[in-house]
């Protein structure tokens, strides 16, 4: 483009250089001298957050990744990728940090629920789905993590150790799509080592593989804080250093240029690559920055509603339980941790301030109205920290609700007052704009509040924080986590283990509340989050199986929340939380009318399984999940979900188990090409709940498989007539998956090859039509004659079709004559 050749040509080295590390946290670097903007960026990928972590604007909160990818349904995804374009702009963005598409290697990944699958093919056919939605919009996509980023153990050094075959038919999978079909405007590089080389600084994998032979011609951003090698970085394919301002790029990257380490074309190849998206993005000839807002739209509420019922999965509904029929109800139990204060998204960095949200108790009392009487009961608690200090109980010295919080230039909370606000969260990260705390700079901090308890009785305070913290109440220090701290694994792994103190509270006495806050501004991250648990009341479970022995039937609103299943930190197992596989059990012994309802990102241990009638998996919903739990509950709706995933019997039997987390930092894959079904397909190894598994209201017949014997696997048409056979609309996933009969090289027992969702009426029948083609037969070769490369060896296919990876209805052999 002749427009970067003219700027390229005015620019100094030190300008160029400039614009390749950030200018603040979410920011590039303008250089006005030649008119060259700034333009900002915004997490991504479930909503768009915008400038502050938790200050400021709110923002549509749809499903997380596990929940989107469920729906299987490519045209809504695309669809909510056209709302968080939308989005972005109102948070005044040009690129969203989405989508997040590694795979979900284990089911412990704290990230788990911003992924899609296990799968590589659904999450590159959503990744395409979503990123054409974002782009349609003028916005950029930025999917991640490249690469092998799949689990949070010593996220920022481990070094992911995979053979080249997984990383060919699995890992890379999506983003090679991703970049071949919707020419992503950015990626972003992970902290992780591959081999041994950080993902930052991979030549291979980033210029080779990612920039030249897959043609990828945006941006490749390191993720925050993982640019640590000034010419690793560069000479790897590193083009931006976020966030800012320069540490590893800037004068270092100057230098390493004049002194020939790093050539002056890798410099302009990386500019030209920024120009680019910012001519794109419009900001070239509209640079005017103009301040975030939050618009509620009701068509994005619709969308978040039918994003949530088609993302939630009827994985059990023995003797058609559900759905339950509001006429024949008088009492209702609803039970669980999650049904009052439902999970909408999961831990760190994806994490957006809702414009609302509603909670499962809200949606089903909504949903019954006056005439059913719904009987609730929290059953028991799942908090891995002390949880928040409910409202009402915290006020500011002039009487608002929250607690004020200050920060100030100086180390003893004297200077300039850098910050002066009332909060509400119980966590605040000293990140950003929300700050006006510069990074690296040593600061104070206050909290203020009066504590009011609504009990009496001996109340515990939790704390931690990455800085020195303590907790006073009347002067009385409760808590120290100043002279000593543990390391724990909050604030990414950069904060301290949670310290706790008890204290004896009187009910409707007021405290005066203090945490002071120092640090020394050395780590990237600042922080504190406190919260308290009022006296345990003994008969919780009790309770919880008094109201569901006298109801007609009961709700359990299971699951985890975004303390256990968040950036930052693995899950140690797949337990979950708190006692609720005990209540779980109780409940059941009383009343076999039961739905549970499985709120979390990532598959968890079901033990009760069996016994239990009815389950939907909800995954973390967004903003519409009670009402669209309650649609479902209810039958309003026709479950149409799919499992990404596969859920185990025991952590024992994944894929990963043995080798994850490896140790001195190497964690080997050591499962290979064998992920997910590959897996326990392959190995024959019964799981809990199969990949691509979830019933409908209705029910489906497949007929007419429509065939070749032979082909050459170019444009290979299958077709297949699917009816509802079933009495309402509903909607069926029709999946495809591909056996090799005889193979060279080992490979899995089957691979997911294609799929379709189609809407059927009662009665009603449809073709489905899947186009195959080479590489759906093909596996990555490292033995070839002429070097590796995707492989098709001529010989009998299976093609499987099915309503699930278990439940194949046809199978049929082809012969490809390659
Ligand atoms: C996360 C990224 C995110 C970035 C900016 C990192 O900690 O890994 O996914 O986009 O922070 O918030």
């Amino acid at each position: 483009m002749e427009r970067i050749e003219t700027l390229l040509g005015q620019m100094t080295l030190e300008e160029k250089v400039s614009l390749l590390s950030g200018a603040n946290l979410w920011e590039t670097v303008a250089v006005p001298r030649l008119s060259i903007p700034s333009f900002k960026m915004t997490d991504g990928p479930n909503g768009a957050r915008g400038d502050a972590i938790m200050g400021g604007q709110t923002a549509a909160c749809f499903p997380v990744g596990s929940a989107l990818a469920s729906s299987w349904n490519k045209d809504l995804i695309g669809e909510v990728g056209v709302a968080l374009g939308q989005e972005a702009k109102t948070k005044t963005s040009q690129v969203l940090l989405g989508p997040t598409i590694n795979l979900q290697r284990t089911p412990i990944g704290g990230r788990n629920f911003e992924c899609y699958s296990e799968d590589p093919y659904l999450t590159a056919e959503m990744a395409v789905a979503y990123s054409d939605g974002v782009q349609s919009e003028n916005v950029g996509v930025c999917p991640k993590h490249f690469l092998a980023n799949d689990t949070e153990f010593e996220r920022h050094t481990i070094s992911s150790n995979v053979g080249e075959r997984a990383l060919r038919e699995l890992y890379l999978v999506p983003f090679e799509a991703v970049v071949s079909r919707s020419k992503p405007w950015s990626i972003m590089s992970s902290y992780n080592m591959i081999n041994g080389t950080y993902a930052s600084s991979h030549r291979e994998l980033l210029v080779d593989v990612l920039k030249n032979e897959y043609g990828f011609d945006g941006f490749v951003v390191s993720d925050w804080g993982a640019c640590k090698e000034t010419v690793g970085n560069a000479n790897g394919g590193l083009d931006l250093e976020m966030p800012g301002p320069a540490r590893t790029f800037g004068s270092k990257l100057v230098d390493a240029v004049n002194s020939g380490d790093v050539d002056v074309s890798e410099i302009d190849d990386k500019v030209r690559r920024l120009l680019a998206v910012i001519i794109k993005s419009g900001r070239m000839d509209n640079p005017q920055d103009t301040a975030e807002t939050s618009q509620d739209l009701p068509e994005h509420r619709a969308l978040a509603f039918q994003a949530a019922v088609e993302g939630m999965v009827l994985i059990k509904n023995d003797k058609d339980v559900l759905p339950f029929i509001p006429q024949t109800l008088k009492t209702v139990a609803v039970i669980g941790p999650n049904a009052k204060q439902g999970q909408i998204q999961g831990g760190g960095s994806s994490g957006v301030k809702p414009h609302y949200q509603v909670h499962p108790l809200a949606g089903i009392i909504k949903r019954l109205g006056p005439d059913v009487e719904v009987l609730y009961e929290v059953g028991c608690s799942t908090h891995k920290y002390c949880p928040a200090i409910t409202a009402g109980q915290l006020r500011t010295a002039d009487g608002k609700d929250g607690y004020l919080m200050q920060s100030f230039s100086e180390q003893d909370w004297s200077g300039e007052i850098t910050m002066d606000r009332v909060m509400r969260t119980n966590r605040v990260s000293f990140w950003g704009a929300f700050a006006a705390v510069k990074r690296g700079a040593a600061f104070s901090a206050r909290v203020s509040a009066k504590l009011t308890p609504n009990q009496s009785g001996l109340h515990t305070f939790g704390m931690f924080s990455a800085g020195q913290t303590r907790l006073f109440l009347d002067d009385v220090e409760v808590i120290d986590n100043w002279r000593s701290q543990e390391v724990g694994d909050s604030f990414y792994g950069m904060g301290s283990s949670e310290k706790r103190g008890q204290i004896e509270l009187k009910e409707g006495r007021e405290y005066d509340l203090r945490i002071d806050f120092l640090t020394s501004g050395d780590s990237m991250m600042s922080g504190v989050q406190f919260g308290m648990e009022p006296p345990v009341d003994e008969n919780v479970i009790q309770k919880a199986v008094d109201a569901a022995a006298k109801s007609d039937c009961v709700i359990i609103v299971a699951g985890t929340n975004p303390d256990w299943e968040t950036e930052g930190n693995d899950r140690a197992d797949m337990t979950l939380p708190g006692e609720q596989d005990a209540l779980i059990k109780r409940v059941l012994a009383v009343n076999r009318n039961t739905a549970i309802v499985m709120n979390s990102g990532s598959a968890v241990d079901m033990p009760w399984l069996d016994d239990a009638p009815a389950l939907i998996q909800s995954w973390f919903g967004g903003q519409e999940f009670g009402a669209a739990i309650a649609a479902l509950l209810f039958g309003d709706e026709n479950p149409s979900g799919r499992m990404p995933l596969t859920v185990p019997h025991r952590l024992e039997d994944t894929p990963a188990y043995t080798s994850y987390p490896g140790e001195n930092g190497q964690m080997p894959y050591g499962e290979g090409i064998y992920l997910g079904y590959r897996w326990y397909d392959t190995r024959q190894i019964e799981p809990r709940v199969c990949f691509g598994h979830g019933l409908s209201y209705s029910a489906f017949d497949y007929s007419n498989l429509v065939m070749p014997k032979t082909s050459d696997a170019k444009n290979l048409v299958i077709q297949i007539d699917v009816t509802n056979t079933g009495n309402r609309v509903g909607q069926e996933v029709v999946q495809l998956y591909v056996h090799d009969v005889h193979s060279s090289l080992p490979r899995p027992a089957q691979e997911l090859k294609g799929f379709e969702k189609v809407t059927l009426d009662a009665r009603e029948t449809k073709t489905v039509t899947f186009t195959l083609n080479p590489r759906s037969f093909s596996f990555w070769h490292t033995g070839l004659k002429q070097g590796a490369g995707w492989h098709l060896e001529a010989g009998e296919f299976e093609v499987r079709i099915g309503a699930s990876s278990r439940d194949i209805r046809h199978k049929h052999i082809v012969t490809i004559t390659a």
